[in-house]
């Protein structure tokens, strides 16, 4: 399919899940593809500053926190853990620069080709990359979002006192007092790590509870969870200033609803507010296209921008800001880049928040499910299994967390799958590709789950639905 009119078929902006992926699967394609991206090291956010080293710090941080917290004592293991902060942070690095570069040799066997340098478009087919200047029958733009700054807070990562995400996962000490603006999921993962390692962890959160976007069930047990754990939940509560002085930080604080201020002192404050979409500095205007209000670009069902010739994927387009949408999309558009038919179903992207337990969950909450059926109650079913009545859950001393089914009662079709579990994340997949083809909670009851493992509660919930669980 190559046009001799220009450099490539296909000129990808931006590295990250998205755009990554998207060259890849361009060139498998047969389509002549580059891919600009201005950071050193491709794999964009997730790979850099997001999923992967905030996964790295999580999971050694869990093996810190089993040897101070008792589990590995009540499981007959005595230890006196001492922390070696360093080589923490040596294993992030680590897992960051293999995989960064695992991608760089991907390029390379795939013969994508890394235009290094920030892209500006001067045209719909023409991109200046650094000193270069790039043309392509195709762009897509995957520049992906950033840290979204707070008002009167300014981040400075250097000194390790107001951070964002990027920041948090630098810190050198292990801060006495930290406090988390944003009680999201990066701001509850971050806030994890450091209040495994020894921080004092307060949360602050604008509205009335914690993950939002979750069900609301798994909301409620994710309050009492954290607080179990040891952090501090003020919820209801705006941040209206962070004041830097010497090496510790003043909050001040009002509730959401308005009324009286205070203060909090903090050795350490992270933001994590959320994320916004990357387009600045990216020349849309030399194209004629517009973002949202949300600053996002407009795409239509197959990643097609308004501008001929110009896609778009990822954190920048409309959606949850996950890596796996991002992937998903990627290969969705360079499918019909070259003309094939490339879908992504965006009612079943999963979403995890990869604490201890794990939190997660799929297609509706009980809220959207009701709302969908009109407001009426009665037309949905909901089965739940708590985890403290899975023999591997207990037996792990894992018993926090249920499984929650929500159907359609007229069809039992499946509309929404939400799990609290320590490996709640993969236990998601299954509800996922049950849905994907249209599961009836039935479907998913008469499926023969190994034992013992986590997800037989999957199953038990499903019978739960039925109104016939086995072992509650
Ligand atoms: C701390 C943290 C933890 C996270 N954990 C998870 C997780 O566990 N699971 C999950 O699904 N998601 C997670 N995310 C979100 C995930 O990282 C993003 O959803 C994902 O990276 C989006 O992919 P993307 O390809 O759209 O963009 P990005 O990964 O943001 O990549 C965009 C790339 O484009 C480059 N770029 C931007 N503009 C230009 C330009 N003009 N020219 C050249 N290059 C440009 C940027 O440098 C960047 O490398 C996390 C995010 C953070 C911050």
């Amino acid at each position: 399919m190559s046009d001799t009119n220009y450099d490539y078929d296909v000129l990808v902006i931006g590295s990250g899940p998205g755009g990554y992926v998207a060259a890849i699967r361009a060139a498998q394609l047969g389509l002549k593809t580059a891919c600009a991206e201005s950071r050193e090291t491709l794999g964009g956010t997730c790979l850099n500053v997001g999923c992967i080293p905030s996964k790295a710090m999580l999971h050694a941080s869990e093996f810190f926190d089993a040897a101070t917290n008792g589990t590995m004592k009540e499981m007959g293991i005595d230890v006196t853990p001492k922390l070696n902060l360093d080589q923490m942070h040596a294993q992030r690095r680590d897992a960051v620069d293999g995989l960064t570069g695992g991608i760089e040799f991907l390029f390379k066997k795939n013969k994508v080709d890394w235009k290094k340098g920030h892209a500006t478009f001067e045209d719909a087919h023409t991109v200046k990359v650094g000193d270069d200047t790039v043309s392509a029958k195709n762009v897509i733009i995957a520049t992906g979002s950033s840290v979204t700054p707070l008002p009167n807070v300014e981040v400075d990562n250097e000194k390790q006192i107001v951070v964002d995400s990027t920041g948090a996962l630098e810190l050198a000490k292990v801060p006495k007092k930290m406090v988390v603006i944003g009680g999201g999921v990066i701001g509850l993962e971050l806030g994890s790590v450091w209040r495994r390692l020894g921080s004092e962890v307060i949360v602050v959160e604008f509205l009335d509870k914690l993950l939002p976007g979750m069900d609301d069930d798994v909301r409620k047990e994710a309050a009492k969870i954290f607080k179990k754990q040891g952090m501090e939940l003020r919820l209801s509560t705006k941040v209206t200033g962070v004041a830097v002085k010497g090496k510790k930080a003043t909050l001040t604080l009002e509730p959401s609803a308005g009324g009286e201020e205070e203060t909090l002192d903090a050795d350490c404050v992270l933001v994590s507010i959320g994320r916004r979409p990357n387009t600045e500095g990216l020349g849309l205007e030399n194209i004629g296209l517009e973002t949202n209000k949300q600053g996002q670009i407009e795409i239509d069902h197959d990643f097609r921008t308004k501008v001929e010739g110009v896609w778009a994927i990822g954190d920048v387009v409309p959606g949850p800001m996950l890596a796996h949408k991002a992937e998903d999309e990627g290969i969705a558009c360079a499918e019909n880049v070259a003309g094939q038919t490339g879908i992504v179903n965006h009612d079943l992207i999963p979403g995890v928040v990869y604490t201890w337990p794990e939190f997660a969950g799929v297609g509706l909450t009980t809220e959207e499910a009701i709302e969908k059926m009109g407001g009426d109650k009665a037309k949905v079913k909901i089965g739940k299994f708590p985890m403290m009545a899975n023999s591997r859950a207990k037996t792990n001393h894992e018993p926090e967390g249920f499984v929650k089914i929500i159907a359609e009662a007229e069809t039992d079709r499946v509309l929404g799958v939400w799990a609290i579990a320590s490996v709640a994340g993969t236990m998601i997949s299954q509800a996922t590709q049950a849905m994907e083809f249209g599961a009836t909670s039935e479907d998913i009851a008469y499926t023969c789950h190994a034992h013992p493992t986590h997800s037989e509660a999957i199953k038990e919930a499903a019978m739960a639905v039925q109104g016939k669980p086995i072992h509650i």
